[in-house]
C-alpha cells in the first residue's frame, strides 16, 4: 500500500519542477497550441477510492491530442474486437518520431507499426463505429463522459480547426494507408473524426481519474461496472508502456516504470494498478514531444514513492 500524498506534499512536487519548463518548448505546428503559456502548469493524482489530490493551475483546460490515442483504441476495439484491429495495426514499437512515415513503406501489406503513433492512431479513428464523423465524434465523447463522469467535456472546436487546416502529414499518411486498403473510409473524414479527438478538452482531474479507471481494470470507480472490458484496458496499458511516450518510451519506462501516454497539447496521463491515475499538465515540451515537466514529475514521484511497475 503506498502512502496518499496531501494537497501540500503535492503542490510541493510540483513546484520543485516547474523550473523544468525554461527547458522546453511549447508546440508551434498546431498554430492554436502556440498560444499556451508554458508556465501554466497542473497535476492530480486519483487514488481509486476515489480520492483526489490536485496542484498548480487545476481549472486549466488543456487538449487530449495523443492521449486520446489510448480512448480510440478502447473504443475500437470494444466496436470490433481484437482480431479486426490488429489486422490493421500492429503492437510493435518504434524508434522512431510520432508522426514519422517512412516505416508504411518497409512492411508489406502496408500496417502501421501500433496504435499510439499518428499512422495507427488515424487507422484507429477509421475503426471507430458510427454513420457520420459526429456519430463518432459524439461516441468518443460519451466514451469520455463515462470514464470520468463529467459530462461538460467537448471538444474545443478552436484547436480542431487549427489542427485540419495544417494537417499536411497526418492527411499523407492517411492517403498512403487509404491507397494501401488499410482504411476504409474516406480520408477527410477520418482525419476530422481524429483531429476532433485530438481536440477534446479536458482538465487534470478528469485526466488522472482515466487513469484511474484503467488502474481499475476498466471498472467504474464507484458502482464497480465495468466500461472497459478488462483484457482491453490490459492491452491499453501495454501499448502505453511500450508505446506511450513515443520514441522516449524506453528511457521512461527505466527512468518512471509507469504504463503512461503524454500528448503534444503537454498532458501526460499515467496509470498505476492497485494505486490510481496521476495527470500532469505542463505545455513546454522536449524534442520528442513530451512534457518536460510532466516526465519530470513522474520521475520524481515514482522515485520517491516507489512506483514502478518494474
Ligand atoms: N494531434 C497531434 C498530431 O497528430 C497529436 C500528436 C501528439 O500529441 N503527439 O500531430
Amino acid at each position: 500500500m503506498i502512502d496518499k500524498l496531501d494537497k501540500e506534499t503535492l503542490e510541493a512536487w510540483l513546484d520543485n519542477v516547474s523550473s523544468y519548463a525554461e527547458d522546453g518548448r511549447v508546440a508551434d505546428y498546431i498554430p492554436a497550441l502556440s498560444k499556451r503559456d508554458p508556465n501554466e502548469l497542473a497535476a492530480s493524482i486519483y487514488y481509486l477510492d476515489g480520492d483526489c489530490v490536485k496542484a498548480g493551475k487545476v481549472d486549466c483546460c488543456f487538449t487530449l491530442q495523443s492521449i486520446s490515442k489510448v480512448l480510440s483504441l478502447a473504443l475500437a476495439l470494444i466496436d470490433n474486437g481484437e482480431d479486426y484491429v490488429f489486422d490493421r495495426v500492429g503492437m510493435e514499437p518504434t524508434g522512431d518520431p510520432f508522426h514519422s512515415i517512412y516505416r508504411l513503406e518497409q512492411h508489406r501489406p502496408s500496417k502501421p507499426l501500433n496504435p499510439m503513433i499518428n499512422a495507427g492512431a488515424l487507422a484507429v479513428s477509421d475503426m471507430i463505429r458510427g454513420g457520420s464523423i459526429e456519430e463518432k465524434v459524439g461516441r468518443l465523447l460519451s466514451f469520455l463522459h463515462e470514464l470520468t463522469d463529467d459530462h461538460t467535456i467537448q471538444v474545443n472546436e478552436g484547436v480542431a480547426d487549427s489542427e485540419y487546416e495544417t494537417a499536411f502529414l497526418n492527411r499523407s499518411l492517411l492517403y498512403y494507408l487509404k491507397q494501401h486498403g488499410v482504411i476504409a473510409g474516406d480520408v477527410e473524414e477520418t482525419l476530422k473524426v481524429y483531429t476532433h479527438q485530438c481536440s477534446i478538452d479536458v482538465n487534470v482531474q478528469s485526466l488522472s481519474k482515466i487513469g484511474a479507471v484503467f488502474a481499475n481494470e476498466g471498472r467504474d470507480l464507484n458502482s464497480g461496472r465495468q466500461i472497459i472490458p478488462k483484457h482491453l484496458a490490459r492491452i491499453c496499458k501495454t501499448f502505453m508502456v511500450t508505446c506511450g511516450m513515443y520514441d522516449a518510451s524506453g528511457s521512461f519506462a527505466i527512468k518512471v516504470g509507469l504504463p503512461a501516454k503524454s500528448g503534444v497539447s503537454g498532458g501526460v496521463m499515467a496509470s498505476l494498478n492497485g494505486f490510481g491515475g496521476i495527470a500532469v499538465y505542463g505545455p513546454a515540451l522536449d524534442d520528442k514531444g513530451n512534457s518536460v515537466v510532466g516526465l519530470k514529475l513522474l520521475e520524481v514521484l515514482s522515485n520517491r514513492y516507489d512506483l514502478s511497475i518494474f
